[in-house]
């Protein structure tokens, strides 16, 4: 077993309890492959909209291993890459309903957290976006123009003194601000997920891998103890989508890195002035994130991406990042350039070739699956786990008529034309944020 420890800062934060790997063969209603956030919800509400359907999740390692235990926490309304692209790709109609849905999905998973007492460490203090340069300041003003044509609300302009009585740093010109962000201890998350669906009856195997997957004639999985017999299949294994032979050429793993803070003192908070604990991600298209953690601990994570080649889904960090990211908080924060650096991690998000979400059947109506929620998938896979239940049960409500669901994804081409054209793609994001950021 991978010792899940070292995969990111949070997994150390409480102790955990490994469930037993399946030995046997066993029967089951609805299998979900997957323990992240995707696979946990959609077990939790296949229970909550059929009590009496017996449902069996799988995972390789531990629950929340993926993705799902290594964020940054931010639980926030953009869908895939900026609503920019979302409008290009879909059109208007199209990019309002992807912004409400995911302004419902923030809500949804509020609600979830507290109605439910989720102990996650999770607070609700609004999100920034921050314009660096003034480049970044028209790109936001767009952003925002485009929003208020849309009809969308909840997002508003605060400029540089306004910005700076929230967080003090020389580099703000002004934000964008929105109420409506949370932040999580991740792992904590997935863990009290996890503990819902035991709650409600879901039957829990961790380092248990699929290691094949038969539809026909009957949904079979193996794994290396046992064998499952399902009704229905979940494939909940977002950028591990990649092992899946019908979905491995719609979306590619992207990795992306996190380095932690030790816990700031009194005089360096009181130097940044972080009042509201924000969440703050930057306007580049290889954005920057960063946040305070409960114990003030400073996370900055993102800037460059690394790419994965062949059948690699959880590749070795670059350790060049890792030291981007540590300048980036030196130069964010002045105060903190002697601050010493105590965790650092990286993890793979699953990005399709629009860079948009997607989910909906495999084939016949037995098998459902998702992925493709690039570095945006808190809040998304909350509700994304009702519409799949709605699909595995085939029973609607209107939810899954969201534009995503059963959407054509255009494939990324087979090695090396992937890594290469995925290389030409991030080389001219990193381009254009060079431009955006020379000139100022
Ligand atoms: C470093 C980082 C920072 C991020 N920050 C944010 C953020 O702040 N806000 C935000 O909204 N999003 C963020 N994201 C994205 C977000 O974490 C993901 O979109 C979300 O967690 C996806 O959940 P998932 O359940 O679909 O996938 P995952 O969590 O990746 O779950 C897939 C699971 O499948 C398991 N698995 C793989 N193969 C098999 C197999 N053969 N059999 C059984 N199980 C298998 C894996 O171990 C894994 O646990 C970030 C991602 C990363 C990596």
């Amino acid at each position: 077993m991978n010792d899940y420890t070292t995969k990111s800062y949070w997994f150390t934060t409480r102790s955990y309890s490994i469930n037993e790997p399946l030995k046997g063969t066993v029967s089951t209603d609805v299998l979900v492959i997957g323990g992240g956030y995707t696979g946990l919800s959609t077990a939790y509400h296949v229970k909550r909209l059929s009590p009496g359907s017996d449902v069996t999740l799988i995972e390789s390692d531990i629950i929340g291993y993926g993705a799902s235990g290594r964020n940054a926490g931010f639980i926030m309304t953009l869908f895939g890459f900026t609503l920019s692209l979302t409008k290009l790709r879909f059109g208007q109609e199209r990019a309002r309903d992807a912004q409400l849905y995911m302004q419902r999905a923030v809500d949804y998973s509020k609600e979830l957290i507290e109605q439910n007492s989720l102990d996650c460490e999770f607070e609700y203090p609004g999100f920034l976006r921050v314009a660096t340069t003034p480049h970044y300041v028209k790109r936001l003003q767009n952003e925002l123009n485009l929003a208020e044509k849309l009809g969308l609300t909840g997002i508003r302009w605060i400029d540089k003194d306004n910005v700076r009585e929230k967080i003090r740093s020389d580099m703000y010109l002004g934000a964008l601000y929105e109420d409506r962000c949370g932040l999580v201890n991740p792992a904590k998350f997935a863990w009290e997920l996890k503990r819902l669906c035991e709650e409600s009856g879901v039957h829990i195997y961790e380092n248990t891998p699929a290691e094949s997957v038969k539809l026909k004639p009957s949904v079979t999985v193996k794994t290396p103890g046992g064998v499952i017999h399902a009704e229905k299949i979940m494939i909940a294994l977002n950028a591990y989508s990649l092992h899946n032979r019908k979905l491995k050429r719609r979306q590619i793993p992207v990795t992306t890195h996190i380095v932690l803070t030790r816990p700031l003192n009194e005089k360096e908070l009181d130097t940044i002035d972080w009042k509201e604990r924000q969440g703050i991600e930057d306007a580049r298209n290889l954005v920057h994130y960063y946040r305070l953690t409960r114990d003030n601990r400073l996370l900055m994570g993102g800037g460059n991406v690394a790419l994965s080649y062949g059948k690699t889904v959880d590749r070795d960090p670059d350790e060049k990042i890792f030291t981007e990211l540590k300048n980036n908080v030196r130069r964010t924060f002045p105060v903190l350039d002697d601050v010493e650096f105590t965790h650092r991690w990286s993890g793979p998000v699953s990005v399709p070739i629009d860079m948009s979400p997607a989910m909906g059947y495999v084939g016949d109506k037995r098998a459902v699956y998702s992925y493709g929620c690039v570095g945006h998938g808190v809040s998304i896979t909350q509700l994304n786990g009702k519409v799949a239940a709605e699909l595995l049960l085939e029973n609607y409500s209107g939810l899954s008529d969201i534009f995503f669901v059963n959407r054509k994804v255009p494939p990324w081409p087979p090695e090396p034309f992937r890594y290469g054209l995925s290389f030409i793609i991030k080389k001219g994001l990193q381009l254009e944020d060079t431009i955006y950021e020379r000139n100022v």
